[in-house]
């Protein structure tokens, strides 16, 4: 997407200096064909707004809601009668303009002679992007509007002490980014097992307000050294979207195996209710078991660390892989383990144990789970985007784009 807004930019950029060149050359054109009479411009005066308002025609307060402040309330404070406020809430439909959060600003605007500082406009600030303006001038008028936002792009780096958020937090940016990169490079990063020497540059968007951060934006590409190996993430728009690509345009995501054993057939699917084999109580499945003979190898359905591997009661000897920030999968009723312990980190098709019937079973077959955000998924529905490389006819223009993006990161000093 930041591939098209630079073309914007360009664009826009272009336009500016087509329409300056032209109006110089009409100006030019004026001053010959007229008289030498100068033209003055008069320059407009700047005249400071708040929220839309004149600063200078009002007497502003500024406040925070407290504990126990509701809109009615403060309004009260400020002179606004009950019936106007009233009035709010039954304008009040979709939106629901009387709640107001704790902690956040509102600005009172009154009359500068207003020795009572009866509120003639009040502005509730919903959010660093948004307010709400409450207009008591004429009856009773209530519309949200939206700053108007700058993004800048921005560049980062640090090098790994203890974590991620450590370094980040200790140069004072968002705990957004932190997020926003442990998704760029989720596949690519074992973010559980950060070395002390890693290191990273990072290119991203800030939201900013009147010269004021106020929110990160999008991850625009970087590089992150992992265990001595540089991790590039490059935009590039391949199939209409954008997507993260190394130096040499292969996908930096992973996908999932559609089934972690070969040979199979699906028993029992993913269902809110069905009757255990066992213990004949209805009861949730939330995962799918495929029937297989005893021995059958299981692989690990994507790249990730291994977290358990033991014996459980039910679920008898069963492994658990976390994949990244947001994945996980489970297999169970194993018969043995693969030679991975607790801590090892597999490749997607490595062995990680083979179908038994142990713990809760009523034959050799291979429980299934998909954690997403710790919540049991569908596994059969599960349907991660491939991870496909970018495509040959795309190639040429991939490289020329990546350039100027591998120029960028490389200016950045990793301090
Ligand atoms: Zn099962």
């Amino acid at each position: 997407m930041k591939l098209s807004k630079t073309n914007i930019v360009l664009i826009v950029v272009l336009s500016v200096i087509v329409v300056a060149g032209v109006a110089v050359a009409v100006i030019m054109l004026c001053g010959r064909t007229e008289d030498n009479r100068e033209e003055v411009a008069v320059p407009e005066p700047v005249v400071e707004m708040r929220f839309g308002f004149p600063v200078d025609q009002w007497t502003i307060t500024d406040d925070t809601v407290r504990q126990g402040d509701y809109l009615g309330t403060i309004l009260n404070r400020y002179g606004v009668p009950m019936s106007q406020v009233d009035k709010i809430a039954r304008i009040s439909d979709s939106v629901d303009y009387t709640r107001i959060a704790v902690g956040r600003p509102y600005s009172v605007f009154s009359s500068p002679d207003d020795t009572a500082r009866v509120a003639k406009i009040f502005v509730y600030e919903n959010s660093p992007l948004m307010f709400t303006v409450f207009d008591f001038r004429d009856s009773v008028d209530v519309f949200r509007k939206y700053h108007d936002v700058d993004t800048v792009v921005c560049t980062a780096s640090g090098r790994i002490s203890s974590s991620l958020w450590n370094v980040l937090d200790s140069k004072g940016y968002d705990w957004d980014l932190a997020v926003g990169m442990s998704q760029v490079w989720a596949w690519t990063v074992d973010f559980y097992a950060l070395q002390k020497d890693d290191w990273f540059k990072v290119i991203f968007e800030e939201y900013r307000v009147d010269g004021e951060t106020v929110r990160i934006g999008k991850v625009l590409a970087g590089v992150f050294s992992h265990n001595g190996k540089e991790r590039w993430a490059i935009p590039f728009v391949n199939d209409s979207v954008v997507e993260f690509f190394d130096t040499c345009g292969q996908s930096i995501r992973k996908t999932f195996m559609k089934a972690p054993l070969k040979f199979t057939r699906i028993s029992s699917r993913y269902t809110n209710s069905r009757m255990h084999p066992i213990h004949h109580v209805p009861k949730a499945h939330l995962a799918v078991d495929f029937s297989a003979p005893t021995g059958t190898p299981v692989y690990a359905a994507s790249d990730g660390r291994i977290t358990i591997r033991q014996y459980g009661n039910g679920a008898g000897n069963y492994v658990k892989i976390r994949h990244n920030s947001i994945y996980e999968t489970v297999y169970m009723h194993l018969s043995k383990f693969g030679k991975y312990n607790v801590g090892d980190y597999v490749h997607q098709g490595d062995v990680i144990g083979y179908v038994g019937s142990t713990g809760w079973s009523t034959g050799p077959h291979l429980h299934y789970e998909v954690h997403e955000n710790g919540k049991k998924i569908n596994p059969l529905n599960f349907d991660p985007p491939t991870a496909e490389p970018v495509d040959s006819a795309n190639m040429e223009r991939f490289d020329r784009e990546k350039r100027p993006w591998i120029e960028k990161i490389d200016k950045i000093v990793v301090e």
